[in-house]
């Protein structure tokens, strides 16, 4: 790998583990509920706060406007926008009275008010410095036409509208009864003295609220994955070895599953810790049966300071006899072990089983001969097929030779072989004595015999046929057997011709 390949491997292994925490399911949980609650609280106090400075905007342009409007119809009563030059006693006492009542306006809102004649001319100024001065712009113009417009101007502070001063009157001209125009700016400081008040209260209540759903969230996330928590411990107790008993944690449907699943696998693995004592128990036992034959032959011969020779060796064959019987156990014993280790282990070729078959019963005619068995072979077609060789000879060498075993004097032992287009049976018949019923079942047991004394009497180990069953699985195969007791027992073994085929079935 590059250095720069490696170096961009080591970055993203270092994201993925800096991320790990977001796969907790109870911080996603705390997450989701925060944002839930604290989200929508936000939103709504900052509409709140948004809202109240539109309507309190609205609520004093409307205030002032009323305002407006009674010193514009003032304005028209006293003729003010005529005679703002008047020096006739009368016009200035009346022009004084509406003066005072404009800076009183303008004082109280904080503000200016700017009064403007028809000709543009500005006709009064409250701030005094305007007066006598054109003042042309598009909110007087329109205001003019009769529109009144406000404008807020959040940003440096005021508020700005414009009033036309209308001449109501019943004689008023036709081409437009609009004698002038009130350009009026207030300042919003009450309005942002007030926003600042809520702007506060709201922060309060925020900072509260975060608190209330930070609290919520962490107690909702710890519940919501205790019973999380409690199946880890109750594995974790299974695998200490505290308990072996079920687990059970109902809280969700979700735990319900996993528990379930979890006690199949721990039931399994109890059956399976059962039969492994089992077999450890049958393997003690199967083993310790020679050496106790063996003690017993040789204390006895120790007993007896001057036995005979022939005593001797009459003790010293049964002896032998007993270690050759421990060595077929222990080289079953190793088979059986060897076959369930290498089970991934197969040495699949394709076979030519017509010729196995011949090979194998060509080894066991001697014994038949002993005992006096024949041994017939009948082939439908030629067989060839995916196996393994060393496995296959096992399963077809230890059922032949059982049926010989297991045979009577005379008696006669048939091997059919056949083949459809998926599968060959490789069937096994004899004449001999047969198993019973209930013991059919039992017959692919470790170490499980019929008549155990008759068995040993033939050197049976009882490991056989568990042999045979477990290299036919391998083969992904069938092994069924049928028997009459008394008349003899036919065993037949199905096995795929194709054995990649039948791993991807
Ligand atoms: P063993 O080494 O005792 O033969 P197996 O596993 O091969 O062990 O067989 C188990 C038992 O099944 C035998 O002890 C015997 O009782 C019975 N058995 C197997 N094959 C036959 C057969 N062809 N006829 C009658 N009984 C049989």
């Amino acid at each position: 790998m590059t250095g720069y390949a490696m170096e961009t491997k080591r970055n993203v292994l270092e994201l993925l583990r800096q991320r790990m925490p977001l796969k907790s399911l109870r911080l996603q949980i705390f997450l989701i509920v925060l944002v839930m609650g604290i989200v929508p609280g936000y939103i709504v106090g900052a509409g709140i706060v948004q809202n109240y400075e539109d309507r309190a905007v609205e609520n004093r342009i409307a205030t002032v406007q009323s305002q407006l409007k009674i010193v514009a119809n003032h304005l028209i009563s006293n003729d003010y926008l005529a005679n703002y030059r008047s020096e006739e006693q009368v016009y200035r006492t009346t022009r004084e009275v509406t003066n005072a009542e404009l800076e009183m306006l303008s004082n109280l809102y904080e503000g200016r008010v700017i009064i403007i004649g028809s000709n543009f001319k500005v006709v009064k100024d409250t701030y005094g410095i305007s007066e006598g001065k054109i003042m042309i712009s598009e909110e007087v113009i329109k205001c003019f036409r009769g529109e009144n417009i406000s404008h807020y101007d959040p940003e440096h502070g005021y508020i700005e509208m414009t009033t036309p001063i209308t001449d109501t009157t019943a004689n008023a001209a036709s081409d437009g009864n609009v004698k002038g125009v009130m350009l009026t700016s207030i300042s919003n400081s009450s309005i942002v003295r007030m926003m600042e008040v809520l702007q506060r209260r709201v922060i309060i209540i925020e900072t509260l609220l975060a608190l209330v759903v930070v609290t919520l969230a962490i107690v909702v996330s710890v519940m919501m994955t205790r019973p999380f928590n409690r199946i880890t411990e109750a594995i974790k107790d299974v695998t200490a070895g505290y308990t072996d008993e079920s687990i059970s944690v109902p809280d969700y449907v979700e735990t319900i599953h996993i528990v379930e699943a979890f006690n199949q696998l721990l039931r399994r693995m109890r059956t399976l810790d059962q039969s492994r004592q089992d077999f450890v128990a049958n393997v003690s036992h199967e083993l310790k049966t020679p050496m106790t034959s063996m003690k017993v032959l040789a204390d006895a011969l120790l007993a007896q300071s001057d036995a005979p020779s022939e005593l001797y060796h009459e003790f010293m064959e049964d002896i032998v006899s007993e270690i050759d019987r421990e060595n077929r156990i222990i080289t079953d014993l190793l088979a059986l072990v060897k076959l369930d280790k290498n089970s991934k282990e197969m040495k699949i070729v394709s076979l030519n089983i017509n010729d196995l078959v011949e090979l194998i019963l060509k080894r066991l005619r001697p014994i038949a001969r002993k005992k006096d068995v024949e041994l017939v072979f009948e082939s439908m077609r030629a067989v060839t097929a995916e196996v393994d060789e060393i496995k296959m000879t096992l399963v077809m060498t230890n059922l032949v030779e059982n049926a010989i075993k297991y045979n009577k004097d005379h008696g006669w032992v048939k091997v059919l072989l056949d083949a459809d287009h998926q599968f060959f049976t490789f069937q096994v018949s004899d004449s001999g004595i047969g198993i019973p019923e209930s013991a059919l079942e039992h017959i692919c047991e470790r170490f499980y015999r019929v008549d155990k004394s008759h068995s040993r009497e033939i050197g049976g180990t009882g490991l056989g046929l568990a042999i045979t069953k477990s290299a036919v699985l391998q083969h992904r195969g069938t092994l069924t057997v049928e028997s009459v007791e008394g008349e003899g027992t036919t065993f037949v073994v199905k096995i795929p011709l194709n054995y990649i085929a039948a791993e991807k079935v």
